[in-house]
């Protein structure tokens, strides 16, 4: 699921796919053993080239969108943000429509010429399919401009297996997120788009006892109270309910990162509410320049104090609440 967004193919508009089809029909010439016999089987071939031809280019673009299943919250979310997921049925839907109804016109033109001995009244019924298919792909013109156009907007999805065991990061900027997800991660995190964001999404794992845990960090969702956000950046955000099976929110009691903790608990608060129901561990990082007496949990990002405690934390937290994915 994580890369079909890159998958999808380019989606003609109407009339470059009837150009493809006929193209490709016009080249068809074929040799019978007098002219009635050359025009029939040249004519067969042609009807039924162009019917193939937008046949499977239209299917090959219904079947590139994958029916997302329940697993898939986060990118049916992500998709109904970005293009709309009903708009986005109904057009595939036409388009499959439009398959099925140049298919019924190809199998129907190809038994009348068969069944025809005049060669000029066969050269007709190929003339009135082209016309027949023609108007039935531009009906479905303004559908095949949509998903053309969604189709870009998906490609920036960012490719996030939503099966695995994933802990999500929240945080002010400059907090250690990042920080942390190097030292839980055991290969450099992987950045991958996320369209809502100027910055990309970073991505790490790391493995215990066979199992593989993904870490995300998301810049410029979680680091902002939800209040200040606009509908779209906030159904993005929500999103992340889907992904999230824990989220850590890491303060910086230092307040280098230039906001107070005060701002800091604010932060964590709207965060926590927004994802209520997903289990949240609060985190003070930075521990090795502070002085902070809090209750919580406390690491330091940076020289890896805590880390190995909290990775402990993180596994058991998670062994409760999602079947991992298989080793
Ligand atoms: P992010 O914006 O939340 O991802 O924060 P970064 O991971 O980029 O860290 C921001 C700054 O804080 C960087 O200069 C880090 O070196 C520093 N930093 C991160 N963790 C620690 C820590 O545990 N201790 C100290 N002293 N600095 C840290």
């Amino acid at each position: 699921m994580s890369d079909w967004g890159r998958r999808i193919p380019t989606i003609l508009n109407s009339q470059e796919l009837l150009d493809k089809a006929f193209h490709k029909a016009s080249k068809v010439n074929l040799r019978g053993t007098n002219t009635l016999d050359t025009v029939k089987k040249t004519s067969l071939a042609k009807v039924s080239a162009t019917g193939d031809i937008l046949n499977s280019t239209l299917m090959k673009y219904v079947r590139a969108f994958p029916s997302l299943d329940k697993r898939e919250e986060f990118y049916s979310e992500l998709i109904d943000v970005l293009v709309g997921m009903d708009d986005l049925k109904k057009s595939l839907g036409a388009i499959g429509w439009c398959a099925r109804r140049c298919n019924d016109l190809q199998r129907d033109y190809l038994r009348r010429i068969r069944g025809s001995k005049d060669a000029s009244f066969i050269e007709r019924l190929r003339r009135e399919y082209y016309g027949r298919v023609s108007s039935v792909v531009r009906q479905i013109g303004k559908d095949l401009e949509f998903v053309g156009e969604s189709r870009n907007k998906l490609r920036k999805l960012p490719e996030i297996d939503t099966s695995i065991p994933t802990v999500v990061i929240a945080g002010f900027p400059n907090v250690g997120k990042s920080q942390l997800i190097q030292k839980l991660s055991n290969a450099r995190p992987a950045i991958a788009s996320y369209p809502f964001t100027t910055k990309g999404v970073e991505i790490g794992h790391f493995e215990h006892r066979w199992r593989t845990y993904q870490i995300v960090d998301t810049p410029g969702l979680l680091d902002r109270p939800l209040e200040e956000r606009n509908p779209i950046e906030r159904q993005a955000i929500l999103a992340i309910k889907y992904l999230a099976d824990l989220i850590i929110f890491l303060l910086d009691p230092t307040e280098t990162s230039g906001y107070s903790m005060e701002q800091q608990v604010h932060l964590l608060g709207s965060v926590s509410e927004s994802l209520s129901g997903i289990p949240l561990i609060e985190v003070e990082n930075k521990v090795d320049i502070s002085d902070s007496n809090s209750s919580r949990a406390k690491i330091s990002a940076l020289e890896g104090l805590g880390v190995e405690e909290l990775r402990t934390a993180i596994i058991e937290c998670l062994s409760k609440v999602k079947e991992p994915s298989d080793p």
